[in-house]
């Protein structure tokens, strides 16, 4: 029991009124907490110990709200899920990335948990990572040194390591509108409908011209060690008429490319052989999406039976 005080005793929590503070905390060695649904929850599992020094940024003006500035829409990182899938413009323009917030967790979950956590613990499998993706996502890190802008692409390196340094704050999230002819698509394959984590995930991100593809960016979840974009799956997409047999193309090519592992949720062969399903889901909800056709949020369960 001592041994145990007195590792407690030196831990410290401080709780950051500005971004100022936040960072001149990080120089000093303290980890952020947003809203502790990783990083406290993991620790009460054992997943990995609480960090000695903490410092909540769940407080700091600035890192909150969502709003669109000059055809971009900037997300603060302290947005929760919550506030992500009731936000109308997300919900329009950015529809993958309301599909993804809609099923983190639980209600409490989303409510708690925020997009700067979600994308910062860099899990392969998580939910907001195929949609910041396909929708081309800049950062913003600051620390004490400045402020730099990375794209979301060269943040992700390992199962839950990114290219931040220690001492980096995230504080924004900026995604470049798709445009009016863009409709973009989050499905995930999961064996309960709460409280559960992609097994596979898909992403979808299609620009029409008139009836034809003219873009298509695709990324696939929990099939690699980090989230990542298909190239060989648009490619079988774009340029094509959207129809039964360029989806097919694209969700084979999407699964032959994939990287699966066996684990306790589901071996190699299940998830690729899923992984031509989920694609080939997601990409008929993002075309539909995109014909103007509605699709309700979360995506998933509208789509079942279609595009695998
Ligand atoms: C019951 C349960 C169910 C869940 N279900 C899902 C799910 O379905 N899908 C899914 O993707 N996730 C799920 N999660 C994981 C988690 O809820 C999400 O990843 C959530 O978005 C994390 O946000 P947070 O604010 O709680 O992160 P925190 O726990 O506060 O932080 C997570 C990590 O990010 C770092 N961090 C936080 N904010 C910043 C910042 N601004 N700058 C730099 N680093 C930062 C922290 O230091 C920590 O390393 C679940 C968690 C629980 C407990």
């Amino acid at each position: 029991v001592g041994g145990r005080a007195a590792v407690i005793a030196e831990r410290t929590f401080a709780r950051a009124a500005s971004v100022d503070e936040a960072v001149a905390a990080l120089a000093a060695g303290a980890r952020p907490v947003a809203g502790g649904t990783d990083l406290v929850v993991g620790a009460r599992q054992g997943k990995s110990p609480l960090p000695d020094a903490l410092v909540a940024i769940d407080r700091v003006p600035g890192l909150t709200g969502i709003r669109e500035d000059g055809g971009a829409l900037v997300i603060g990182p302290l947005a929760t899920h919550r506030e992500l899938t009731a936000h109308p413009a997300v919900l329009r323009r950015y529809t993958a990335l309301a599909d993804a917030s809609a099923i983190v967790g639980s209600h409490a979950t989303r409510a708690q948990g925020t997009l700067g956590g979600n994308v910062m613990n860099a899990s392969p499998a998580m939910e907001t990572g195929g949609p910041l993706l396909c929708l081309d996502a800049t950062l913003t890190l600051t620390s004490t040194r400045g402020s730099r802008r990375i794209s979301f692409a060269e943040l992700l390196v390992g199962p839950g390591a990114t290219s931040a340094e220690p001492d980096e704050l995230l504080t924004a999230v900026e995604v470049p509108d798709p445009g009016e002819r863009a409709g973009s698509c989050y499905v995930r394959l999961e064996y309960r409908r709460h409280m559960e984590i992609a097994v596979v995930g898909a992403t979808a991100l299609v620009v029409l011209d008139g009836s034809r593809v003219a873009d298509a960016r695709i990324a696939v979840t929990a099939v690699a060690p980090t989230i990542r974009r298909a190239p060989e799956a648009e490619a079988a997409l774009t340029g094509s008429d959207g129809g039964p047999d360029a989806v097919s193309a694209a969700a084979e090519a999407a699964a032959a490319a994939a990287q699966p592992i066996d684990d306790v949720r589901a071996s190699a062969g299940y998830r690729r052989a899923m992984t031509s399903v989920i694609v080939g889901r997601a990409v008929v909800g993002a075309l539909a999406r995109a014909r103007g056709e509605t699709i309700e949020v979360p995506a998933g369960a509208a789509l079942y039976g279609l595009g695998g």
